[in-house]
């Protein structure tokens, strides 16, 4: 794990919230900056390092659309550091590819996310708990209200042994109706779910949380 943050250092030399030289994941003015966060139609937090149009944009391409992995390893050390106290005795579970666009990519960038934050954060990595049963249209070429419903089914948990509380991690939140449905599937298992973790959030769909309940 230190040789793959020297080696994403190495490549990656800019901070991934605001873009500047750094060699750490995120810069010092960048270290200690309140997260962006939302909440979801179903009332789930997301925290993420900032909103998709800004520096985190082509790093997330990259690392889904490019086969550069090893980006997960410098955002995910930038998500551990916005992980709020409330969130550190958890276990994370990736928000899940169908098994066909895995074979495809070969990767699911969500899980490598999340085996970054679980490494640096001390907290397990449950990949195999939630499934993607159905492929779904691609969310952003649908309208708002079909969002839900092109999801609905998505997803299917299996029953933990130990009921412990869990954080989604996902790359992008745009509505927020995928981690939802994740959130259905999960609490059909009785697995609670606390919030999501993300690199980004999308600016046009998402709801600020009003500011008397921020915790930053
Ligand atoms: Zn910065």
């Amino acid at each position: 794990m230190m040789v793959e943050h020297a080696l994403a250092s190495i490549f990656y030399g800019c901070c991934v919230r605001c873009g500047g030289t750094s060699l750490r994941a995120t810069c010092s003015r960048c270290a200690t900056a309140a997260a962006t966060s939302f909440v979801t139609p179903s009332g789930l937090k997301v925290m993420s390092l900032g909103l998709y149009d800004g520096p985190s944009a082509p790093l997330i391409q990259r690392l889904k659309y490019g086969d550069e992995t090893l980006i997960a390893t410098r955002l995910g050390s930038a998500l551990a550091r916005i992980l709020p106290p409330e969130w550190r005795s958890t276990s994370l579970v990736p928000v899940p590819l169908h098994p066909e666009r895995l074979a495809e990519r070969g990767y699911n960038q969500a899980a490598l996310l999340a085996r970054s934050v679980g490494n640096l954060a001390d907290l397990k990595t449950q990949a195999g708990m939630l499934f993607r049963q159905k492929e779904t249209s691609a969310q952003a070429t649908l309208r708002r209200a079909e969002r839900a419903h092109n999801l609905a089914g998505a997803f299917v948990a299996l029953p933990a042994s130990a009921k412990a509380p869990v954080l989604l991690v996902d790359d992008v939140v745009t509505t927020g109706h995928t981690v939802d449905s994740c959130r259905i599937a999960l609490e059909a298992a009785q697995i609670e779910v606390l919030g999501v973790l993300a690199c980004a959030v999308a600016r046009s769909t998402s709801m600020p949380i009003p500011p008397e309940t921020k915790t930053e």
